[in-house]
């Protein structure tokens, strides 16, 4: 499909679905209510379906009770799905992302649309808008907006939940892609009246005090400095995270803070989820994560952030890691 059958397709008002990957973040969620709105002007009728639920400090955003949970009504997707005549996939390239959604909608034969910014997408949209030069979908969003010539459309609502995806995902306008762009996109944002300190506050100081010291424990229990190849682990238990009564989201950021020490280049977490080891990780420059993580833990994501699982326990998981830290040191650009 060309862009221009895309923009045909959009003039006539049409059952909408937007769905984005498990346990949404802030660009995959501002991405996807933005849209949301966006296709409201244009009087379709859209729907946010969520592979799962997704946490607390994100659900402020405008929109946020018109999402559907996949997981906690099932049913009411399966209806959207059975009825969507376009389904557009935001801020994830792989159908496993989306978990069971991912057959549901993988069988859908509405066209699908592909708005995201990670590397090596599957191919199973119809049109792409896929840059991973890109510091985020919501910065995707925009640009398609933008490419329809409809900026002008972009109301407060569309503009905070832009926003919101544009700061969570350069880490507060910090990591090397935010790029002039986004600070140009950021202040035309703005000037649609977005409430910056506001967000600011809804995302990132409304922790649990539990929250803020389980933080602490992990960097004072939980963590391993390698100096040898500039890497930190967390490697966090189940316990630690019943203990603390962590839920989800909770751990979002916390891959951040062994980055501020000095010398360290890489950082990865290995946590026991209800269902699965899951690691993330972080890194600096030329050190490729994303390698990493689709070698050796079923994943991927983006060369300088990215996450995938194991099979076999937080322990064991730790000593695969240091293992794998020993022989490819020199790939990874570690020493
Ligand atoms: P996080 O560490 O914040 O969970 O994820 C970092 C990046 O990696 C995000 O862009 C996320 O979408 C991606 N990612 C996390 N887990 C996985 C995974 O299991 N598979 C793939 N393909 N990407 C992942
Ligand atoms: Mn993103």
């Amino acid at each position: 499909m060309t862009f221009d059958q895309l923009k045909e397709l959009l003039r006539t008002p049409r059952y909408i679905v937007i769905t984005t990957h498990q346990k949404p973040d802030g660009d995959a969620l501002g991405s996807s209510l933005a849209l949301y709105h966006f296709l409201c002007k244009l009087n379709h009728t859209p729907i946010v379906i969520s592979p799962t639920d997704y946490p607390n400090f994100l659900q402020w955003l405008p929109g946020n009770d018109t999402v559907v949970n996949f997981e906690q009504q099932p049913d009411s997707a399966k209806e959207w799905a059975g009825n969507a005549e376009l389904i557009f996939c935001l801020d994830f390239n792989k159908l496993y992302r989306i978990n069971s959604l991912g057959d549901l909608l993988g069988k859908a034969t509405a066209p699908k649309i592909l708005i995201d910014h990670h590397l090596e997408p599957d191919s199973f949209a119809d049109f792409e808008l896929w840059d991973v030069e890109k510091s985020s979908t919501c910065e995707l969003v925009y640009d398609f907006i933008e490419m329809l010539g409809m900026t002008d459309l972009i109301d407060e609502n569309i503009a905070t939940c832009l926003y919101a995806g544009l700061l969570t995902d350069t880490d507060r306008f910090r990591i090397p892609r935010t790029t002039p762009r986004v600070h140009q996109i950021t202040a035309s944002l703005l000037e649609k009246g977005v409430d910056h300190t506001r967000v600011y506050n809804e995302i990132y100081e409304t922790f649990s005090e539990n929250r803020l010291r389980f933080f602490g424990f992990c960097m004072t229990k939980c963590m391993t400095v390698l100096p040898e190849y500039h890497t930190a682990i967390l490697s966090i238990e189940g316990e630690d995270i019943r203990r603390y009564h962590i839920s989800t989201g909770d751990t979002e950021g916390l891959v951040n803070y062994p980055m501020m020490i000095n010398d360290v280049w890489m950082t990865a977490i290995i946590i026991q989820r209800p269902d699965q080891v899951k690691l993330s990780f972080r890194s600096k420059g030329d050190i490729d994560v994303n390698w990493l993580c689709k070698e050796y833990f079923q994943g991927g994501g983006h060369k300088n952030a990215s996450g995938g699982k194991s099979e076999v326990s937080v322990a064991e998981t730790k000593e695969k890691l240091l293992s794998i830290l020993a022989a490819q040191k020199f790939n990874l650009n570690l020493i």
